[in-house]
């Protein structure tokens, strides 16, 4: 199959592309890596008037440190995060799930901004970035506007995204040092989309809890922060006890879809096996972080 007709613009900044986009509004459409939004053009499940191509924008692709915060550009490819040092040491969490999304063709080209911007419900990088609490820069031709994760993915393949705007910048703020953190994910084989992934973060002070993110993939409509058995943990001391009902009621929380990868039954055990698997790790992280990275 080949796409419908299009215009199609490719501009070098990121203020020609939102002019573009100004001009065009609804009937325009970004292109960043491609990897799901030409397959949707070929099969002809979207047909815009208008492709934005950000290809050849230089002002979009980076990975910084400012303000105590990693920011991420829009374009930055997952290859770029999967093997950046600042990342692996910063924010090691969104290291561990990059490997998860897709295979190495696909995350070469495939950028961040888009698989938010695509905000499938299998994705990796919506649950990572709900886990971390993360905040996404969004640009239009009048200005810039900054939203939390937890308002931005909005319902299945849906997101806060208005027409005539891009997603411009992911801005992560790493845990604190006594944090520990885990993804744990099942897949039929490795670089599918999740049948259910979890993002972990936990931080501890002696023996108790003081912070605990966990957020689900594959089993909402959208990445989903799991707040019910985050306040279990973060209710007293660790032990094992307070990790099994924390995972029995992120099992409780969900409401998967059956389709023909996997029943909804099976997608909230999955749940349950996989938020204790991701807890472990996390807390064994905080706790004796030597023994489990050697
Ligand atoms: P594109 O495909 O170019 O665009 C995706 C959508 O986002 C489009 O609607 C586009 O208009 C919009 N968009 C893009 N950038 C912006 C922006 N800056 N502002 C506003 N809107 C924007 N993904 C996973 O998460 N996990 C997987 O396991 C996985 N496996 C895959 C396996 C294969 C074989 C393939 C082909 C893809 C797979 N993907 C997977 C998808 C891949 O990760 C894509 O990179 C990602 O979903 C979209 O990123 P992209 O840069 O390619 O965006």
């Amino acid at each position: 199959m080949k796409p419908a007709p299009f215009e199609y613009h490719a501009p070098s900044s990121a203020s020609h592309a939102l002019e573009l986009l100004a001009r065009h509004g609804a009937d325009a459409r970004i292109l960043a890596g491609g990897q799901s939004l030409v397959p949707l053009l070929n099969f002809r499940l979207s047909a815009p008037a208008v492709i934005v191509d950000l290809n050849r924008t230089a002002d979009l692709a980076y990975i910084k440190e400012e303000g105590g915060s990693l920011r991420i550009g829009a374009m930055t490819r997952q290859r770029a995060i999967e093997f950046s040092a600042l990342v692996r040491s910063r924010l090691p969490l969104l290291a561990e799930a990059t490997r998860w999304v897709g295979h190495l063709p696909t995350r070469t080209r495939g950028t961040i901004g888009g698989s938010l911007a695509h905000s499938d419900p299998a994705a990796e990088y919506p649950a990572v970035v709900a886990a971390l609490d993360g905040e996404i820069a969004i640009r239009n031709s009048g200005g810039e506007r900054v939203v939390r994760a937890a308002d931005f993915f909005v319902g299945f393949m849906s997101t806060a995204l208005r027409p005539g705007e891009m997603l411009t910048e992911v801005r992560l703020t790493p845990p604190p040092p006594d944090s520990g953190w885990a993804f744990e994910e099942f897949s039929r084989r490795r670089g599918d989309f999740a049948i259910v992934g979890i993002a972990a973060v936990v931080a501890m002070e002696r023996n108790r809890c003081r912070m605990a993110r966990l957020a689900v993939c594959g089993a909402a409509p959208c990445a989903m922060r799991l707040r019910g058995a985050e306040e279990i943990l973060e209710a007293g001391r660790i032990e094992e006890r307070s990790v099994h009902n924390a995972a029995t009621r992120a099992a409780e929380l969900v409401d998967p879809p059956s389709d023909l990868h996997a029943s909804s039954d099976y997608r909230r055990h999955l749940t349950r096996v996989l938020t204790r698997r991701a807890l472990n790790r996390a807390l064994a992280r905080a706790c004796r972080p030597e023994a489990v990275d050697a």
